[in-house]
């Protein structure tokens, strides 16, 4: 059994559905369990819609819905012939859309817009995409069924952000799905959405579908989780910022985690930890040219002698710089800035320390107010903001000298606010202005990949 993940783009449109049926009947052998994210731009128009009726702008949420309304009934009217499941999906939908402006008049007359309403809303989109998918595969006379993934996908309660209750999955999708598996058909389920303990809709939190998938691929030991997207693979960079980005065959587990933490947004942060713990490979591949062999994500990929394999980035990072001479070389000093953060439910990213100091990046700044405040009890707090992270990644730096020197020596002119390497040795993540983040991948992206070395392991992107 394998797990096929699409991604927005690759549902945006009949044609783009047409190509995911193709995809999935030439595995049919192989029972998938399709995951289906929104199509593309649906969950920012419903999120949009949400929040233009918080600020009482109710006719303009709803003329927003009403233009997603319209999208639907034009893929599905392109996509299934019979025009009677058509009839029957528009009655279904005409539904969810009165579910929806009801919701957003609710807002709007409240003038309060809650996470819990926001995933209420932002989950509709998965399940219109996924119910068109699996009527227009039923339609071409493959047996599907389409399931809700809210049955199986147990969360906690931190609307937007639910954090999966493993176990409680496993136990129900091996209830739910297992037996459709065992009839040979073809699962059609959501990716992002879930269901709190009292079946509320919960959501993952934004490019979620790919933990969804990786989640489903685990609980039900599949042979393959493949996320369909795009792009050829991972790349060196993300192509939108280094237009000469390559594709790799083969990374590791480690490797993938650290750039999706770090900003490569091919893959959502979470996706390779359910992966690693049943070592099920991850493939990533580009449903616009199915035919490309796409990126294996394994745990022991063949050794190479390539120190740097692709470098992630992100924006939007704040510097939180905590100095005490009182108390740095003190025992205790780093746990009770750490408890801080821990109280307030904020990650942090990266650490660096001085004699005087201590530097952390965090990417959420919704209790940073109160996180200052009481850090100030005990020490001197600055904030630097607007930064980014640059992650540079590979599994064979730490055995490679020169490698720092070579980042350095591309980032000569930039100003670099932090250097950590990280935990696991196989990252170097710099903190600089978030403006000259795209520079600075360019500029990186030269340095190690200008004059590709001669191995298997990188591909132009549109080659087989
Ligand atoms: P989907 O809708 O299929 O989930 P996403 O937009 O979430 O797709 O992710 C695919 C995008 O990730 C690509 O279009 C690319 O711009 C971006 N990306 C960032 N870093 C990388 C990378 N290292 N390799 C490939 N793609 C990357
Ligand atoms: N549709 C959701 C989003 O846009 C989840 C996903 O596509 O992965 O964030
Ligand atoms: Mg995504």
């Amino acid at each position: 059994m394998i797990v096929m993940k699409f991604g927005g783009t690759s549902v945006e449109d009949a044609k783009s559905m047409r190509t995911v049926i193709e995809i999935v009947r030439k595995e049919k052998a192989q029972t998938p369990i399709v995951v289906l994210s929104a199509i593309s731009g649906a969950t920012n128009t419903l999120l949009k819609s949400a929040k233009t009726a918080q600020e009482g702008k109710l006719e303009e949420a709803i003329l927003l819905l009403n233009g997603l309304f319209d999208r639907h009934v034009t893929v599905m009217e392109n996509l299934i012939d019979n025009r009677q499941t058509v009839q029957q999906l528009i009655a279904s939908f005409k539904q969810r859309f009165e579910e929806l402006r009801n919701l957003c008049r609710g807002i709007a007359i409240l003038g309060e817009l809650t996470n819990r309403s926001l995933d209420a809303i932002a989950s509709v989109g998965e399940l219109l995409s996924s119910q068109i998918l699996a009527e227009a595969i039923r339609s071409q006379g493959l047996s599907a069924q389409w399931v809700d993934a809210r049955t199986f996908m147990k969360t906690d309660s931190q609307f937007a952000s639910a954090v999966p209750q493993f176990e409680l999955i496993d136990c129900k999708a091996k209830e739910i799905l297992s037996p459709l598996i065992a009839a040979g058909t073809v699962i059609v389920t959501q990716g992002f959405i879930g269901s709190n303990d009292k079946g509320t809709t919960t959501t993952l939190g934004r490019g979620g579908s790919d933990y969804s998938a990786s989640i489903i691929g685990a609980a039900l030991d599949a042979d393959e989780i493949q996320i369909w997207t795009d792009v050829d693979g991972v790349l060196t960079a993300d192509p939108r910022i280094a237009p000469g980005a390559q594709k790799l065959r083969m990374i590791s587990f480690r490797e993938a985690a650290e750039l999706a933490y770090f900003g490569a947004k091919v893959l959502h942060p979470s996706t390779i930890f359910p992966a690693v713990k049943k070592d099920i490979p991850v493939v990533v591949l580009n449903s616009k040219r199915p035919e490309n062999s796409g990126t294996r994500i394994v745990s022991h990929p063949p050794k190479t002698n390539i120190p740097v394999k692709s470098i992630a980035c992100k924006r939007g990072i704040t510097v939180v710089n905590v100095q005490s001479l009182r108390m740095l070389m003190a025992y205790g000093f780093l746990e009770s800035i750490f408890s801080v953060f821990n109280k307030y439910q904020t990650p942090v990213d990266l650490v660096s320390t001085s004699e005087v100091a201590v530097s952390l990046t965090i990417d959420t700044t919704v209790t940073l107010d109160k996180i200052i405040a009481e850090l100030s009890e005990f020490a001197e707090v600055s904030i630097l903001e607007h930064q980014g992270i640059i992650c540079v990644v590979g599994d064979q730096m730490r055995s490679t000298a020169g490698v720092a020197d070579q980042i350095f020596n591309a980032l000569k002119e930039v100003n670099l606010v932090m250097i950590t390497q990280g935990a696991s040795e196989i990252n170097m993540s710099l903190v600089i202005d978030e403006t000259q983040v795209d520079e600075a991948v360019r500029r990186l992206h030269k340095q190690f990949f200008e004059s590709i070395p001669d191995t298997d392991l990188f591909e132009p992107v549109g080659g087989k």
